[in-house]
């Protein structure tokens, strides 16, 4: 690595591109003039914000890094049980049922191979933050517990204060600045605000509290990009990147899928360990405890053949989408869209399957999970490193970020899902 070379992420969970507009985004319209603006970027699937997190971590898709949602089904010895991964201690779960927590190496461990450091700082959900990097080669800050290398616990009271929302990030987004990206300095600074995700799952999109959050994140991102290029006015050695994970959709109706398939004679209870449903907003994953068996594909057919299924994925249709054939997950479903307005003018609705942990009803309010158009919408802008300025209409994706980090870095990237950027046309 070249002294001074460095990279810094802002991540606005759930900000659509096209909600990008100069009255609720003036800072991100500005950064779309100086930067390369990625106009064809997409998502993962499921387009949740763990499986989000692990993918711009690895550079890889969730067929390669192991975590397939923002809930998964695990066999820790006595069955199939569906876990939200968003649990501070779901990667400890994920490493007794699998060996392992992300089954290739994250950013932060790379950094590690070369004696370099990378800090996170997340105010999302504890499992979100720590799939940036589940075993401790660098610094993770979040509510939840701060962790150092070799995962000490580190006591972080300004941490531990950070509360989802506006002023939460506001917060982080003070000590982000100050302290890592003036004083500490590492290779890799990640941070990764809460909204406007947070907001958009609690109100309908495009109303005056969800613009208000997005106009928030714009403020942050913009102070953000402002300390850097106070510290490196000539854009050589800071890469900035600004993006989101995902999108949106706004929910239309809840499907409870457990109920659906007892009915139809496919599982035996709700409770049941011979399929197990993870619900991922507008997209689900079957488990079966005999992933060989015929079960597979009758629920496959009993799921092609109901009207909220906009396309079941089974068989080697999984690795088209980037999940895995040789796990229990063996089909997964993204539900049926529909390209409508709602309340607000914000373009999308789907229905959603229900999470049987979660009883909060979501109808009107924004989800995702799914391969809508409007949640495989996340944004990406670079500026700096090398990047010629403009709108790009290639098609890019989330994996892409680590392979152009680790090339600003000058270190190996040839082996992940995603390809370094080219830095102009
Ligand atoms: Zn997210």
């Amino acid at each position: 690595m070249t002294q001074g070379t460095r990279a810094v992420i802002v991540i606005c969970d759930s900000l659509r591109a096209d909600l990008i507009t100069p009255g609720d985004t003036p800072f991100l319209v500005e950064l779309s003039e100086r930067a390369v603006r990625f106009a064809a970027h997409r998502s993962v699937f499921p387009s949740t914000t763990r499986a989000s997190a692990a993918s711009i971590a690895t550079g890889c898709r969730p067929a390669r890094h192991g975590l397939l949602g923002n809930t998964m089904a695990l066999d820790e010895g006595e069955g199939l049980v569906c876990r939200s991964a968003g649990h501070p201690e779901f990667p400890d779960r994920l490493r007794r049922a699998t060996g392992c927590t992300l089954q290739v190496p994250t950013l932060a461990e790379r950094l590690r191979w070369h004696g370099e450091i990378s800090i996170s700082c997340a105010n999302v959900s504890p499992g979100a933050a720590y799939f940036q990097d589940p075993d401790g080669h660098g610094w993770v800050y979040h509510a939840a517990g701060s962790y150092g290398p070799g995962r000490q616990p580190v006591d972080d009271p300004a941490s531990r204060a950070l509360t989802k929302g506006i002023a939460g990030d506001r917060a982080m987004t003070d000590r982000f600045c100050a302290e890592i990206l003036e004083e500490r300095a590492p290779s890799l600074a990640i941070m990764w605000l809460s909204e406007p995700d947070y907001t958009g799952h609690h109100a309908p999109l495009g109303s005056p509290e969800h613009r208000a959050a997005i106009a928030g994140a714009d403020q942050c991102a913009r102070q953000v990009f402002e300390t850097v290029r106070r510290l490196d006015p000539s854009g050589n050695d800071i890469l900035f990147i600004a993006g989101s994970d995902h999108g949106m959709e706004t929910v239309t109706r809840t499907v409870d899928l457990d109920a659906l398939l007892v009915g139809a004679g496919l599982k035996r209870a709700p409770q049941s360990r011979d399929v197990v449903v993870a619900p991922n907003g507008t997209a689900a994953t079957l488990y079966f405890a005999e992933p060989e068996g015929d079960l597979v594909a009758r629920v496959a057919r009993f799921l092609a053949a109901e009207d909220w299924v906009g396309e079941v994925f089974v068989g080697d249709r999984l690795r088209a989408v980037g999940l895995p054939t040789n796990t229990a997950m063996r089909v997964a479903v993204t539900l049926a869209g529909e390209d409508r307005d709602n309340p607000h003018g914000i373009r999308g609705c789907s229905p959603i399957v229900q999470d049987p942990a979660d009883n909060e009803s979501k109808i009107g309010f924004g989800q995702h999970g799914g391969l809508g158009p409007n949640e495989q919408r996340p944004f990406l802008m670079i500026e700096g490193g090398g990047f010629v300025p403009g709108p790009r209409h290639e098609p890019t994706s989330l994996v892409d970020i680590a392979p152009t980090v680790l090339r600003h870095l000058h270190m190996d990237h040839d082996d992940m899902d995603g390809r370094a950027l080219p830095r102009q046309l």
